[in-house]
């Protein structure tokens, strides 16, 4: 049985998954690894951490 058949339901924003909807396995570290289905280019990791924007090379200054 598939994680997703398993679940049901979106790991990440959970709603349910329809019937043939195409979904993502991806690894849950949870004490023991675990596989939770997801929707395709949803996570349940935290997105990375954007840095912040930085003013391109000669411009800081300037003014
Ligand atoms: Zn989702």
């Amino acid at each position: 049985m598939s994680a997703a058949k398993r679940q049901r339901s979106c790991a990440c924003c959970g709603k349910a998954f329809t019937d043939n909807e195409r979904t993502e396995v991806e690894p849950l570290i949870d004490g023991m690894i675990r596989y939770v289905a997801v929707h395709p280019g949803h996570s349940t990791h935290p997105p990375p951490r954007r840095r912040p924007a930085e003013p391109p090379p000669g411009t800081a200054e300037a003014a």
